[in-house]
């Protein structure tokens, strides 16, 4: 069968409606539990156990996750090593049907794997279904380019020899997903590596371990062999440091902050003693993503686009718009309907369905609203501005106009439900605002001109510019996704380049 997307369901309709209200029911039930870490195919419960809340109601507590010590983490790697020995020699496509089977059981387990993470990380029915099909696309996706790359690439003939290049995995990986994406982010890096023949050792958010344990169940109904994944939730500043400087760790695949994103690439690249490889690491990061809006453009679209780029979420995804660059002929048009359509966004409890949720943790609330305090200050507040976390994690979208290019509002990834508007005088200006963070990650155009189109293409600094449409929501496949300058190494998930990560290329010749 050839790639497709999986297809988003509307889950506010029969049948599924009761679909989905049986499976949140079931997750309910099942809160509390605690889940063992998965080392070489054995799970191992611990006596500290992480607790894992529901961002709406902090209450209630939707799990307990077995956390790993450092001994673990050598266990782990150990395992990995091991695995490394046979799993190498297993061919791409023998490695491909195990992906395939994965995605037949996220497909079926569709609507539980939604109601944990609708519970667990705040995502409203959408957004759950959006997170889900995305995991399955990687699966299906680097399923079938894994059989195209085990096919090596073609070299030119050569009179008297007969020469190939092909591709060889690289190791053991440590593998550091982000906890916005709980289940596409965490499979996509898990399986792009596995796939490529490098056992992994995989390390999740203690933000959305849960949705972390429901991958590792899926994937130990393969009966995958032991020590191909090994499943170490725990404290990163305890174990974090010491995984990815362990000297038999042969690349990591990081995705998340800037901040731990360079952390990491500098452990990294520290020699350890022992050490027989120069590291590889793959980081995607963070953004400052913008829509511009010209004097020509489709206001309305716009707007619309602005709107649902800043708050889908809660803002909380890389490539969110949280900035718009807005020229000054049509900008009162547009920020008077952004400010009509941010009014609309209800706020309140995903598993209700609300437009807009909660914040993930008590710690991106006091900085979201300690960057609210920040906009008042650079700029003026039109809509929002108010939080609450009596219950959840609850902040009001909040709009800020009249931005100047250089605010902190409009430099610093807020990674929250705010957005900074600039008015611009020409298109020229705008294109040097878009520009002018260190980010590089996602932007739109609106625009009717050609000529801007085209110019954009190549002079908008970022990995994914979309064109009179909205700059969230890539598609596995369609829109390979990854970032420039401090969001990344633009390495492209779910793009035909991505595996090439996961691979050491080796030509051979003989002599005919
Ligand atoms: P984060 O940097 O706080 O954490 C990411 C992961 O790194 C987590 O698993 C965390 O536990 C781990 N970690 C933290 N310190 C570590 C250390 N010293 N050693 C090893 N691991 C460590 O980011 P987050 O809050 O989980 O995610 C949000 C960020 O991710 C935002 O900046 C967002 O823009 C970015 N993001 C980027 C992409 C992309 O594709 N570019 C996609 C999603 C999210």
């Amino acid at each position: 069968m050839p790639y497709r997307n999986e297809p988003p369901i509307d889950w506010t309709t029969a049948p599924y409606k009761e679909q989905l209200q049986t499976a949140l029911a079931e997750v309910k039930e099942q809160f509390g539990k605690t889940y063992p870490l998965y080392i070489d195919g054995k799970e191992i419960a611990t006596k500290d156990a992480l607790k894992s809340v529901n961002p709406a109601n902090h209450q209630e507590i939707v799990g307990y996750v077995s956390q790993a010590t450092r001994e673990h983490i050598d266990q782990a790697i150990a395992a990995a090593s091991r695995a490394f020995k046979t799993w190498r020699h297993t061919t791409f496509e023998e490695r491909a049907m195990y992906l395939m089977k994965a995605a037949q059981i996220m497909r079926k387990r569709k609507a539980e794997l939604m109601a944990w993470q609708i519970y667990e990380s705040g995502k409203n029915w959408a957004e759950a279904d959006g997170d889900v099909c995305e995991a399955i696309d990687f699966l299906e996706f680097y399923a079938r380019q894994a059989i195209k790359l085990g096919k090596g690439t073609e070299v030119t003939p050569y009179p008297g020899e007969d020469n190939r290049m092909f591709y060889l995995p690289l190791g053991v990986g440590v593998v550091i997903p982000p906890w916005n994406f709980p289940l596409a982010i965490l499979t996509g890096t898990a399986v792009a590596a596995i796939v490529t023949g490098n056992p992994i050792v995989l390390k999740p958010s203690p933000l959305s371990s849960v949705m972390a344990v429901k991958f590792v169940e899926i994937m130990q109904e393969l009966h995958l062999p032991a020590g191909v994944l090994n499943f170490v939730p725990g404290p990163p500043e305890e174990i974090g440091d010491y995984m990815v400087a362990h000297k038999d760790v042969r690349f990591i695949s990081f995705t998340g902050s800037k901040k731990t994103g360079l952390h990491i690439d500098e452990t990294a690249h520290k020699f350890a003693e022992g050490q027989r490889w120069i590291k590889r690491v793959v980081a995607e990061m963070g953004g400052k993503d913008s829509i511009v809006v010209d004097e020509t453009a489709d206001t309305e679209a716009a707007a619309v686009a602005i709107v649902a780029s800043a708050f889908g979420f809660q803002g909380q995804k890389c490539s969110a718009g949280s900035r718009a660059i807005i020229h000054e002929a049509v900008y009162d048009d547009v920020v008077n309907r952004v400010i009509e359509l941010t009014k609309k966004l209800e706020v309140g409890a995903p598993a209700d369905n609300a437009v807009v949720g909660p914040v993930i943790d008590e710690k991106a609330f006091a900085k979201v609203t300690s960057y609210i305090e920040i906009g008042k200050q650079e700029a003026k507040l039109v809509v929002g501005g108010t939080a609450d976390d009596s219950k959840g994690y609850f902040i009001q979208p909040t709009v800020f106009i009249d931005a100047a290019p250089n605010a902190r509002i409009m430099q610093e990834e807020i990674f929250g439900p705010v957005l900074s508007i600039c008015k611009v005088g020409s298109f020229e200006e705008a294109i040097d605002v878009f520009n002018n963070t260190e980010y590089g990650l996602t932007g739109s155009l609106f625009s009717r001109e050609r000529d801007r189109l085209e110019y954009a293409r190549y002079h908008m600094d970022c990995g994914n510019l979309y064109l009179n449409r909205k700059c969230t929501g890539s598609l596995v496949g369609i829109q390979p996704f990854g970032g420039f300058n401090m969001s990344g190494t633009d390495a492209k998930a779910g793009g035909p380049d991505y595996l090439l990560n996961f691979v050491q290329p080796k030509t051979v010749t003989e002599q005919l």
